[in-house]
């Protein structure tokens, strides 16, 4: 087109300066202070334009730029990160008595009396973060206290981590903190592994340790992981206390523990422990205690610290939520996704204001790994709102002769042989028909992630199995009307509407499809991929395991898997019932109903303030048509700077020509589809 341009690379610069200083603007106002104040959409276009400059310009890309967060690449490994001083962990406290001894220990050993500066203590990891000249550079775990982990890339993924800092001092700056997971992102997460066949985390701070360690910073972001900062290791002149410490990280943009007081002395103390225990229920996420510090620095200085743990500090936790009961006896049943799950029946016992009978084990590793069997005296512990597990048993306590466990060699639902998998946790049922999985694929399939089948759920699908001999997706869309109006529960009214639903599910498209499967281990992102590459189920079906394994983001397990499922007699049987009943199953582009549902649109030259991409998308995202080419059914060309050929060939159809100042205008009338 044009001649080339001579690009200003100051004023793309300048640009670039602007788009991040905003968007770090509202990615504080958004994740830190829970205010945002533009649409996600419009965040998505300031974001989308820096990513399209950066990529234009990669020399002018920098490491603190918000783009950096996901940017990073699956890692082979993490290298190590020496910690001085090291990461040691805190005392603890179980009652008052035992703060008040450690109290006496530190008045003896300074001569006075201190006071101190007290915080939730949150159930997470431990992390150091580092700072250059408050550029962030450096992250790491714990790991033994000495040496840690480097997970820099996963960390820049959590938005509470500031990847620069404000004002903050020059040259080397180290902080300690914690990451964690809310209930509610861990309960998301867990469901997901669940309809997805993978061992589910026994608590938040689990899942928090487990995507740490992942390898792909990608898989991080979507956990929506969360940090706080609690300590300073530098020494900042003017900072001489952990009121101030706190205050510090505050400004300097880090995210830190909004329960916390300072306490002049015990009585204060236990009062604030006494507040922060009753208000543990209604916080989304687990907190297990107080950390006290010392708040003068200088004393902590003295205090200093034993082989294991500072003096000047203390973790007075909360009465565990924990209970001592008696295994009454090991049960083993099966998963929607097959895996068979081990769950303890126990003596009931009160535990955290609710009666527990029963405990999850996870999977028969976990089992032969804790060795627990009938009869055993057992620590039940329960983390919010996650079923109670066992987590001790009292070996001590065991009667005479009992045996080791033994999980079952059979399918406790339908009585198929179990079998073990190479590479995976866990003892699975491989029976199609085997009814618990029949129903469990049914729910999958009619969910809202996968074909979106309104009125069908746990019980409908457990009647279609039991009454109507439903065994497997495919069955639903040969179902007659006049089939369900007769049982129990349904009218002719919701047998209708259930129909209807079926039928409405048939255009969902292949990325839907792939997902409502239940294939083992793909869920929707993996499905989305397989989607877009393939295109199509039948391309999907033909492809070797090798043409799977290398698509970006698909690794060799789940190639395997998806290989293999689609090698089966029953998954092939279903495929050609679904193309029979006119399922889509290829690729169906997204489509948003909105104001411009029904316009075309084409655009021709440059516009002043938008790629062609970004316009193409703020067009889909009110419900319009962006076209390539003119013709008489297009409803408006823009205009920019140095049009083609387009602009004649509209203006001899008589297509409505508009600019692209009129365009935007346009858009900023009309908000996006929601
Ligand atoms: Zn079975």
């Amino acid at each position: 087109m044009g001649s080339e341009r001579k690009v200003d690379i100051e004023k793309v610069k300048e640009e670039l300066e602007k788009l991040r200083e905003e968007i770090r603007k509202h990615d504080y106002l958004y994740y830190v202070k829970g205010e945002p104040i533009i649409s996600d959409y419009e965040y998505d276009q300031l974001y989308r334009r820096l990513l399209e400059l950066e990529k234009q310009y990669p020399e002018l890309v920098t490491p603190d730029s918000p783009s950096q967060r996901v940017g990073g690449a699956p890692l082979e490994g993490f290298e190590t990160v020496p910690h001085n001083p090291p990461m040691l962990s805190l005392d603890n406290a179980y009652d008052e008595e035992e703060v008040k001894a450690w109290e006496t220990r530190i008045r003896k050993a300074l001569g006075r009396k201190v006071e101190f500066m007290a915080e939730a203590k949150i159930d997470g990891v431990a992390i150091s973060l580092e700072y250059e000249d408050g550029l962030f550079v450096r992250g790491s775990t714990r790991g033994d206290g000495y040496t840690g982990d480097d997970i820099t890339a996963n960390l820049k993924t959590i938005r509470d981590i500031p990847l620069r800092l404000n004002n903050a001092p020059r040259g080397h700056l180290e902080v300690r903190g914690e990451v964690y997971m809310t209930r509610e992102d861990l309960s998301r997460l867990n469901k997901k592994r669940e309809a997805e066949g993978q061992p589910l985390f026994a608590n938040p701070r689990n899942a928090a340790a487990g995507t740490l360690k992942l390898l792909d910073p990608k898989e991080v972001a979507k956990r929506h992981l969360h940090a706080w900062l609690y300590y300073i290791i530098t020494k900042i002149p003017g900072i001489d206390t952990q009121e101030k410490a706190l205050e510090a990280l505050e400004k300097w943009g880090f995210q830190v523990n909004p329960q916390r007081r300072l306490c002049r002395n015990l009585d204060e103390l236990f009062k604030f422990y006494r507040e922060v225990e009753a208000s543990r229920e209604n916080l989304p996420y687990n907190i297990d205690g107080l950390v006290v510090k010392v708040n003068d620095l200088k004393a902590q200085e003295i205090l200093g610290a034993t082989a294991k743990a500072p003096r000047w500090a203390i973790a007075f936790k909360f009465k565990a939520e924990q209970a001592t009961t008696v295994v009454e006896s090991l049960e083993w049943s099966v998963g929607r996704a097959g895996s068979i799950t081990p769950v303890a029946n126990l003596r009931p016992v009160l535990l955290a204001g609710t009666t527990v009978k029963r405990a999850g084990l996870f999977n028969p590793e976990r089992v032969a790994e804790l060795d627990v069997r009938e009869g055993d005296t057992v620590i039940v512990e329960k983390a919010g709102d996650i079923i109670p597990y066992i987590r001790e048993v009292n070996y001590a306590l065991r009667p005479p002769g009992t045996k080791p466990a033994k999980p079952p060699t059979k399918c406790p639902a339908c009585g198929s042989p179990l079998v073990k998998e190479e590479g995976i946790v866990g003892l699975f049922c491989r029976n199609w028909e085997c009814p618990v999985q029949v129903r469990g694929r049914l729910e999958l399939w009619a969910s809202r992630g996968a074909m979106d089948i309104e009125g069908l759920g746990e019980k409908v699908a457990a009647v279609l199995y039991r009454e109507i001999g439903v065994r497997d997706p495919g069955d639903l869309y040969f179902l007659k009307p006049g089939c369900l109006a007769h049982l129990r529960g349904f009218g002719e009214l919701s047998e209708s509407n259930l129909l209807k639903a079926i039928e409405k599910s048939k255009d969902r498209g292949l990325s839907r499809v792939l997902y409502g499967l239940g294939i083992p281990n793909v869920g929707s992102e993996t499905a989305a991929l397989l989607a877009s590459h393939f295109g199509s189920i039948d391309k999907l079906m033909a492809a070797s395991k090798d043409e799977i394994d290398e698509i970006p983001g698909i690794g060799e397990k789940v190639a395997h898997e998806v290989y293999n499922f689609f090698r089966r007699k029953e998954v092939k049987n279903l495929i050609a019932k679904l193309k029979k009943a006119g399922v889509k199953m290829e690729e169906v582009a997204r489509e948003v109903v909105g104001p411009w549902t029904g316009l075309t649109f084409v655009i021709t030259g440059t516009l002043p303030s938008m790629s062609r991409e970004e316009a193409h998308e703020a067009i889909r995202a009110r419900g319009g048509k962006p076209m390539d080419s003119v013709s008489s059914k297009t409803s408006y060309l823009v205009v920019g700077e140095n049009p083609g050929s387009k602009l004649a060939k509209a203006e001899k159809l008589g297509i409505k020509i508009i600019t692209a100042a009129q365009f935007e205008a346009m858009l900023a009338e009309t908000p996006p589809a929601k």
